[in-house]
């Protein structure tokens, strides 16, 4: 993969010139904008400054106007789905034929340069997100599902030479779910990923905990290259392969905000609100839309801003303080690089409900079955962890003591405030172990 670097003057002038482009279209085009920006001018030079001027909208905002905010003089050609498996409302976003082309001509640009094509290798999610295929001249994408692992392997171990094309793969794409499963797959069959000459994982989707990156890295030999990306939103926060920091593809504009009031900062920890830029993105128009997702802004190493996922605000420890620290927070992926290095904890099913069920004979590499409680409202505000576990907790009363003192120790460890707010007694911690199958299915996924 070739990265091409671009210097941020460059990409915030395209930006510039985008945004207003993307307002006056979205204006213009869906019903949702015209309304809400009907009182709203820009002055129409620093797009950072009038994007201050957009009401931010969320998720549910999108659910309750869904017709209202899709551009219907478009031919409008796909659709995908998200938040469905987590039992929430689905979105249904529409794609049209123009948007489709554009992604496929962003993603030659990825990969042009070589005499021969590009091989990668897509483990399609089946469930949930955009099905996009990359077409393009300058790639050969191979497909597989998790139910088609059999044929994976069998591509990955034998590979056809095809002509034209690279013999090494050069990634296998996926979320970070598939690419442990796959991983999984092949080690029960025997095969050493080493030897399949990979040279990167790409995965997508949720935080991917450190363990799990460490573990892949060395399994297969290969470099995890992590990519943010939504299911509303076209473009993404990659994984630089210069600076190891996260910057948003061109055609985003990115800004992280406090949590508490939304606006935005320049340092620390908040909330990531994305503008999908005209005309990369154009059926569904999305301005200033809050994620809910964390995102931490880092050290300036590189050509665009620096920034780190910090996992989702929903599963995090936060609690508005009457006195210092003020607030006690523990960003999830703290929350989930943590618990990741307990092998107590159950892990859990794929897929609930009789038509989604996938079952595994072994659920040791499946996402931990935890949720995260916080009761602020209490006198003193309780943070309660409820960790369900592999056997019933009464069995090892010790063992559980142990796990307790690593989960306490470990949030003091990675969070400031939840030490101090521990240790001044401004908050409860409680640890809740459960035995297998205690957690509801939704509460451990929505993360
Ligand atoms: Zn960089």
């Amino acid at each position: 993969m070739s990265t091409t670097l671009v210097s941020t003057s460059k990409v915030e002038q395209m930006r510039n010139h985008f945004f207003y482009e993307t307002f006056n279209v979205a204006k213009r085009d869906s019903p949702f904008y015209r309304n809400l920006y009907k009182t709203i001018e820009l002055e129409g030079k620093d797009y950072r400054k009038d994007l201050q001027k957009l009401p931010l909208i969320d998720s549910d905002t999108i659910i309750k106007n869904q017709s209202a905010i899709t551009v219907n003089n478009l031919d409008l050609q796909t659709h995908h789905r998200t938040g469905g498996t987590t039992g929430h409302v689905p979105i249904l976003i529409h794609r049209s034929k123009q948007e489709a082309e554009m992604r496929d001509e962003v993603a030659s640009l990825a990969f042009q340069g070589g005499k021969e094509k590009k091989l990668v290798v897509l483990i399609l999610d089946v469930f949930h997100g955009y099905p996009w295929i990359p077409r393009s001249s300058n790639l050969y994408t191979a497909c597989f599902t998790i139910f088609s692992f059999n044929e994976a392997t069998e591509f990955l171990t034998n590979r056809p030479p095809i002509p034209g094309v690279e013999s090494d793969v050069e990634s296998i794409y996926g979320s970070l779910d598939n690419l442990k499963r796959l991983t999984h797959f092949l080690l029960g069959k025997g095969i050493d990923p080493k030897t399949l000459h990979v040279k990167h994982l790409v995965s997508n989707g949720f935080y991917v905990p450190k363990k799990w990156r460490e573990v892949l890295q060395r399994i297969w030999g290969a470099k995890l290259i992590d990519i943010y990306a939504i299911s509303e939103i076209l473009g993404n926060i990659g994984q630089c392969l210069s600076c190891g920091a996260y910057h948003p593809s061109p055609s985003v504009v990115a800004e992280v905000v406090s949590i508490d009031n939304h606006s935005p900062i320049k340092q620390g920890t908040g909330l990531l609100v994305l503008t999908a830029l005209y005309p990369f993105q154009q059926s569904f128009p999305l301005l200033r839309y809050n994620t809910g997702d964390l995102f931490e802004i880092t050290e300036q190493k590189c050509v665009d801003i620096p920034l780190a996922p910090k996992g989702r605000f929903s599963r995090s420890v936060y609690v508005r303080l009457s006195e210092a620290p003020n607030v006690c927070f523990v960003p999830s992926s703290d929350i989930a690089d943590l618990i990741e290095e307990i092998p107590d904890i159950n892990r859990g099913m794929v897929f609930a409900g009789p038509q989604k069920a996938v079952f595994l004979d072994d659920l040791s590499w499946e996402f931990p079955r935890f949720s995260v409680q916080t009761n602020a409202k209490a006198e003193k505000p309780v943070v309660r962890f409820n960790l369900e576990l592999n056997y019933d907790p009464v069995l090892y009363p010790s063992r559980i003591a142990e796990i307790g003192k690593v989960i306490t120790e470990g949030l003091c460890k990675r969070s400031s405030s939840f030490e101090e707010s521990l240790r001044e007694g401004l908050i409860s911690f409680e640890n809740s172990f459960l035995p297998p199958n205690s957690i509801p299915w939704d509460e451990v996924f929505e993360r």
